[in-house]
């Protein structure tokens, strides 16, 4: 060793799972873990973060280099933040900066050059203050409800909790699990403000389009609070400002989708995770983290407690309810005293339909109408129909890079296009067939354009608003029509998963759903707790202010257990059902899985890897307690031109998962097949 030097290990700003060692001078610049510096990298310099420091490095002296200097302004990482990273890079099986890089903003991530003007922190910072400053004050909020008996008992439970704890609100739709929130958060925070703190709330949502709404609710709530709002889809120097911001405690609440859990919140006090079940927690690129895992590891590690809000929360989070390790809070009615909607399933195999829909729904989509409430008909595929056919020969539109149909699209001129939900190739419908050339092409199906132009014949008085992914790409155009529910100038709504989620509309009495099925049968375990989720939480919008409201769902298999549960307003029953049945088949969360995905130009190539994989596993000694499965197609085999394989690797216990995952992956790492691979652990869709 050398007198007076040491070594840092930095995770440079690359895409790699390396860390490099960089020498400093711990006399003239000390340097320690958590600290942001910049560093040169062949013949330019990047910016990194020191993960540990050490006197010795492995590597020979002449090939180290020298730390240039820490990245002004930057606040040092706490060992709580670092702590939360390594969970997360176990978690998921990566190493180095693949996580805790990116989930810093862009523009503090710039080693500053004799160019550059100021510096990257004191511009979010002056860019933080001055919005602050400069917004307009929130229009006060009407005058906070009185708690129902249920919400208080829940607020009180809450308050009672010292330290760590898991809490599950289970709340029906319109129970008003936000205000239960807002309660707890703000007596914890007043309390805080008295004792001289300044104490931090984290609130995650699940959904890009529902930061804003509750940012200003929160707003409302909270004059004497500032918030940053965090998510992935915001300016560049607005995210840097406010990731300072909840870095340094100036902000108080933070309201942000998955990646906000990776904030590091110097002062965190509280977590709430709104809609705890939904799939968009967990990152579907890239490093697969769950927020929602990553959240409760870090309550526990800061000893704060966190809530799980949902009307239908994950079987995982369930089955942790049953077994005692999780806090129930239920909230069993609606707030505004009104009644759950009383459910009427239609068959669709006895019933004869127009335009999709049975006469029964038609019947009380019109009586919805005439009586001046709104109706919503849900139907959770966009586009004019999912594909277009030949009656002659049979043709499908198949997409020739993906195992899909190409679906049909009517584009905003009028003209009708094929396009992938997969790859999104895009291409005019051929005039006539390409196999046989018949000229009589037809659509078979109904996607959401297609039943607004069967509604618009049925009633041709009605003033019907659509929402889908498709409308939603217009600027402004989820607002304008929102905004027209509100004012009661829109009669009839038809959409996707887009109307299901968080809205609160006054008028809506009826929900029809028109194509319950899809969901039903797929090879996916997890489709009836996905499906029941969607329902309940598409059928939650009608009647949350007003009596008498109803929810029709169409389906071919009237007595699934799915539709009693619904009909019952039962979520336990039917995640006891789901839970017998997890046990019976040896599926989550009774074992645990990690999946392996090869993608390359030919399936061989990819099975190929994957069995060169499964050989390395079972030849580790640590493998000897897992089930490895063979390999087969993926869902969607074929994606992009490319052939994509799975593989199935489980445990009845998540340690021995983890315990061979690391050293597999260190082995396939080193393989350098060219085949692209990724390992998914907690795989939501196998
Ligand atoms: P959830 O998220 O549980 O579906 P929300 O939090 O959106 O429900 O609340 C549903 C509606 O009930 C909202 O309009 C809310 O303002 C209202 N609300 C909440 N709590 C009360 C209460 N105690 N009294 C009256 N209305 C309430
Ligand atoms: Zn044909
Ligand atoms: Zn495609």
């Amino acid at each position: 060793m050398i007198a007076g030097v040491g070594y840092a290990r930095v995770a440079v700003d690359l895409p790699t799972p390396e860390l490099f060692d960089y020498r400093f001078d711990p006399a003239a610049a000390p340097v320690a873990a958590g600290h942001w510096v910049v560093v040169p990298w062949a013949r330019s310099r990047k910016v990194g973060l020191v993960v540990a420091t050490a006197a010795t490095t492995e590597l020979p002296a002449q090939r180290v280099r020298d730390i240039e200097r820490l990245l002004p302004g930057m606040p040092q990482m706490s060992a709580e933040w670092l702590e939360l990273i390594e969970f997360a890079d176990a978690a998921v099986v990566i190493t180095g900066g693949e996580l805790a890089l990116p989930s810093v903003p862009k523009l503090l991530r710039v080693a500053p050059t004799p160019s550059s003007r100021g510096v990257a922190t004191e511009r979010a910072r002056k860019r933080f203050d001055s919005r602050l400053a400069a917004a307009p004050p929130a229009p006060p909020a009407a005058m906070p409800p009185v708690l129902t008996a249920e919400q208080q008992a829940a607020v009180d439970s809450l308050q009672s909790i010292r330290g760590h704890a898991v809490a599950v609100l289970h709340g029906v739709t319109g129970s008003g699990k936000t205000e239960v929130y807002f309660r707890w958060l703000q007596a914890l925070l007043d309390a805080d403000d008295a004792a001289g703190g300044n104490a931090q709330a984290l609130l995650l949502v699940p959904e890009i389009a529902l930061t804003p709404q509750l940012a200003r609710r929160v707003a409302q709530r909270f004059p004497r609070h500032p918030i940053a709002v965090l998510h992935s889809d915001m300016p560049d120097a607005d995210r840097a400002a406010n990731w300072l911001a909840a870095a340094e405690a100036r902000a108080r609440i933070v309201v942000g989708t998955r990646l906000a859990v990776l904030a590091p919140m110097l002062r965190l006090a509280a977590i709430v995770i709104d809609e705890e079940h939904d799939a968009s927690f967990k990152q579907q690129e890239g490093p697969r983290y769950s927020a929602r895992d990553l959240a409760i590891a870090l309550a526990a590690s800061r000893g704060v407690p966190i809530v799980l809000g949902s009307a239908t929360p994950s079987l995982e989070t369930w089955h942790a309810v049953g077994r005692g390790r999780y806090r129930m809070l239920p909230l069993r009615s609606r707030a505004s005293g009104a009644e759950p909607p009383r459910v009427r399933v239609l068959p669709l195999r006895t019933l004869p339909t127009r335009h999709g829909l049975t006469e029964p729904a038609i019947e009380a989509i019109g009586e919805t109408i005439a009586a001046g409430e709104q109706a919503l008909v849900f139907l959770n595929r966009r586009g004019f129909a999912p594909v277009l056919v030949c009656e002659a020969c049979g043709w499908l539109s198949g997409c020739e890079q993906c195992d899909a149909y190409r679906v049909l699209h009517r584009a905003a001129s009028g003209r009708y296009r094929l396009i992938c939900h997969h790859c999104a190739a895009d291409q005019p419908v051929p005039r006539n067939c390409p196999t046989c050339g018949n000229v009589d092409l037809v659509p078979m199906g109904r996607g959401t354009q297609r039943l607004e132009d069967g509604l618009i014949e049925l009633f041709p008085q009605a003033r019907i608003g659509r929402l889908d992914r498709d409308v939603a790409r217009r600027r402004g155009a989820t607002e304008r029509l929102l905004d027209a529910v509100n004012a009661g100038t829109v009669d009839l709504l038809v959409g996707t998963q887009m109307l299901a989620k968080g809205h609160d509309f006054e008028r809506l009495t009826r929900v029809i759903v028109v194509d319950a099925d899809s969901g039903l049968f797929a090879a996916d375990f997890r489709a009836p707790e996905r499906l029941f989720a969607t329902l309940m939480q598409v059928a939650g919008r009608a009647g949350r202010h007003r009596p008498d409201s109803e929810v029709l769902i169409q389906t071919r298999y009237p007595d699934h257990l799915v539709f009693d549960a619904l009909a019952r307003h039962d979520f336990d029953f039917f995640a006891q059902a789901q839970l017998r049945e997890r046990r019976q088949a040896g599926l989550p969360p009774f074992v645990f899985q990690a999946l392996l995905t090869a993608h390359a130009k030919t399936s061989d190539a990819a099975l190929a890897l994957l069995r060169e994989a499964k050989g390395l596993l079972l030849a580790l000694d640590e493998a000897a307690p897992l089930t490895v499965c063979d390999p087969v197609p993926m869902p969607l085999a074929q994606l992009r031109g490319e052939s994509r394989l799975q593989m199935l690797v489980e445990s009845p216990s998540r340690k021995a998962l983890h315990v061979a995952l690391a050293p597999w992956i260190e082995r396939l790492r080193a393989l350098r097949s060219g085949v692209r691979w990724q390992l998914i652990v907690d795989p939501l869709e196998i």
